[in-house]
């Protein structure tokens, strides 16, 4: 692959094959899988083979010109179907692969969200990705990796020129009080160590609003359809990965989550808002006016009083904003 795409133009199989020390056979069957994977390439008898176009995938090769990591996406898993994303990061870690890791897929089946509610993933339209991360944390500090994911996503956005983002607190990222990405952080850990921490975030970057099944039309939006135009996956994909490590090296190196708390808070879809609060056995309404640096939503309740919400614990609908 390298070398098409180091060769301006023609690069003849012998060449490739004097090369690499392979046989001509072999380099014909690795051209016809690149061909499969989408990757335009012309060949010629006379003249060899020559790259036309890159194709649109999140494999590492393509993406890693933008990445400027350390650790994040240097193990990199991809598939172009899987069932999910989390369930495949969960069953890695299991198996003891490292922090880091990204496993990314083109299309799920059965992407998640929270309570096991489905994830609309069509194939490559989005991000549909899960990391594997090991931090040496208590379990009851894990719920702010989410918070760095949502922080991760949202400047990653900012960047490529989309400013009308907001993050409503813990896991999704709203564009015009429509979901545009989606953030799902499962754990496994003992009483007071954390074996590992699966985040699985679900970016709509170039769906149709056709391609939206009708539930979700309403509810739902990409980055093409706020904006209007197809969006690099690939530069978005190193973008989010660079700050995620970025901010996730500050938690872990100074336990502290500033950045990711300023980031979650200037761009809030909730605070100053009034919200309905959804636990396991009621529903209340309240308003959200913080988020604490422990990245706890602070609300207050009708009586005046004061709480912090953990999440996780809740489900938060916005009363006038974003409703679900
Ligand atoms: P919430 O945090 O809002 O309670 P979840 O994080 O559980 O929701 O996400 C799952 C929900 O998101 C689904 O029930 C569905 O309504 C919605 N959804 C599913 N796929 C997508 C998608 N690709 N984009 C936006 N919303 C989606």
């Amino acid at each position: 692959m390298e070398f098409l795409k180091n060769s301006e133009g023609y690069i003849s199989g012998e060449e490739i094959s004097n090369k690499l020390g392979v046989s001509r056979a072999s380099i014909w069957k690795h051209i016809n899988a690149l061909k499969d994977e989408g990757y335009e390439i012309e060949s010629s008898p006379k003249k060899g083979y020559r790259l036309v176009n890159s194709a649109d995938i999140l494999n590492y090769e393509e993406i890693k010109r933008y990445l400027n990591t350390k650790y994040i996406g240097r193990t990199f898993y991809h598939f172009h179907h899987i069932d999910s994303t989390n369930t495949k990061a969960k069953e890695l870690s299991r198996q003891g692969e490292i922090e880091g890791t990204v496993i990314l897929s083109e299309s799920q089946s059965a992407g998640r969200g929270r309570l096991g509610r489905v994830w609309c993933s069509p194939e490559r339209k989005g991000i549909w990705f899960s990391i594997i991360l090991r931090p040496d944390i208590d379990p009851v500090q894990a719920s702010k990796i989410t918070l760095i994911g949502a922080a991760s996503v949202y400047k990653a956005l900012e960047s490529m020129g989309f400013r009308e983002c907001k993050i409503k607190w813990p896991n999704d990222l709203i564009i015009n009080n429509k979901k545009v990405c989606g953030i799902l952080t499962e754990m496994s850990g003992e009483l007071n160590k954390v074996n590992y921490i699966v985040m699985g975030i679900g970016l709509n970057v170039n769906i149709d609003q056709n391609d939206f099944p009708e539930e979700l039309k309403h509810i739902a939006t990409s980055l093409k359809i706020e904006k209007g135009e197809m969006i690099d996956r690939k530069k978005l994909l190193g973008e989010i990965l660079n700050n995620l490590e970025t901010y996730y090296d500050e938690f872990i190196h100074s336990n502290s989550i500033d950045t990711t708390i300023d980031i979650c808070k200037k761009n809030s879809i909730l605070l100053g808002s009034e919200i309905q609060c959804i636990d396991r056995n009621n529903i209340f309404n309240a308003k959200a006016i913080d988020i604490n640096p422990e990245g706890e939503l602070v609300i207050q309740l009708k009586d005046g009083s004061i709480k912090n919400i953990i999440s996780g614990e809740v489900s938060i609908r916005g009363l006038y904003g974003y409703v679900e």
